[in-house]
């Protein structure tokens, strides 16, 4: 699929002497996995060239991958960017990115800003990863794929999709995800550090699933406040992660997270769903995203409460309709 462009894109990268990689903010599994994986491609098949991976941001629970690289700004003006995982340029974790003299954007996200010179875009891929490991195969021979390379570009694909459950994942997916395996992936040791938790994150467990509330029709919900972000320590990342808590309760098919960001004074809302779309939802509240994973940005838990209504109204019409769907 998209034979041309990728054709494209990798003349490009075979035209520039200066290539730096960057990736959306508050980077998550797929974020660090395609960049780093891409990364290291470039560096392995091109050792000629300058291939450096820049980002603004930092995830600590994806320390374990190791870190990013100071890029010297005024090598931006001979230099190639990609940009991968990132559907706007507002979302990009670089702020020197539109003095790159190219840029190709990859990514997975419904098409909403076009940012880049060469643009691929392929919003049934389960992951970002899974552009680059289609990549990878495209160009089998041609590009060199290491093991920790192949490494971080599974941790893309089974952390996105959710251990490869989600909406999106195909038989292409799962071949694609074989070659990975083929080269070596330390499965044993990423799946480790992938679910290491502190003890006192279990804690913190404890207190959500006594705080979880439902909406009318049963859209599950926690606000992480100000106050309980203090009380557990949590860092901003961490209390945001608290999504994934609410999304196997039964009859809940929207369920969202609202977390208090001190810092810009706003809310930030995580919102997920099984069987019925939310994206325009998000979009209504100042967001985006996939079909059934979307983040938005409330300003007041006034809006707040207007998000969860227009969330309960959908669920609930979904539910009128679907009688038997969970
Ligand atoms: P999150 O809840 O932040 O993991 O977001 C879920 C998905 O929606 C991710 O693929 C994000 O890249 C995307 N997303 C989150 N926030 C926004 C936003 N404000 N605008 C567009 N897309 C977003």
């Amino acid at each position: 699929m998209n034979e041309q462009v990728k054709n494209q894109i990798l003349e490009t990268i075979e035209a520039f002497h200066t290539v730096i990689v960057s990736r959306h903010i508050r980077p998550d599994g797929d974020a660090v996995g395609s960049t780093k994986g891409l990364t290291k491609i470039l560096r392995d098949t091109y050792p000629e060239k300058k291939i450096y991976l820049a980002d603004d941001d930092f995830s600590d629970a994806l320390a374990f991958c190791g870190g990013e690289d100071d890029v010297p700004e005024e090598i931006y003006g001979k230099a190639l960017l990609i940009v991968v995982d990132t559907g706007t340029r507002k979302r990009i974790s670089n702020k020197n990115y539109a003095k790159a003299k190219k840029i190709i954007k990859i990514d997975h996200h419904i098409e909403a800003d076009p940012y880049g010179d060469i643009n691929w875009v392929e919003d049934f891929r389960s992951s970002a990863c899974e552009m680059i490991a289609d990549f990878c195969h495209t160009f089998r021979g041609r590009l060199k794929l290491s093991a920790e390379a192949a490494t971080f570009i599974y941790m893309g694909m089974v952390t996105d999709s959710g251990r490869f459950r989600f909406e999106g994942v195909t038989g292409e997916t799962l071949r694609l995800a074989g070659e990975m395996l083929d080269c070596g992936v330390d499965y044993e040791k990423l799946f480790a550090n992938l679910y290491a938790e502190e003890a006192d994150a279990l804690k913190f467990k404890a207190f959500l699933y006594d705080n979880i509330k439902l909406t009318k029709n049963g859209v599950a919900y926690l606000y992480i406040d100000k106050t309980t972000q203090e009380k557990f320590s949590l860092t901003f990342e961490e209390a945001s992660d608290v999504v994934s808590e609410l999304s196997r309760i039964k009859g809940s098919l929207i369920w969202v997270a609202f977390i208090k960001n001190e810092e810009k004074g706003n809310i930030r809302v995580r919102l997920r769903s099984r069987f019925l779309g939310i994206n325009d939802l998000a979009i209504k509240y100042h967001g985006g995203g996939h079909n059934m994973a979307a983040g938005a940005t409330v300003f007041s838990e006034h809006e707040m409460e207007e998000l969860l209504a227009d969330a309960d109204t959908l669920l609930g019409q979904f539910k009128e309709t679907h009688k038997d769907a969970l």
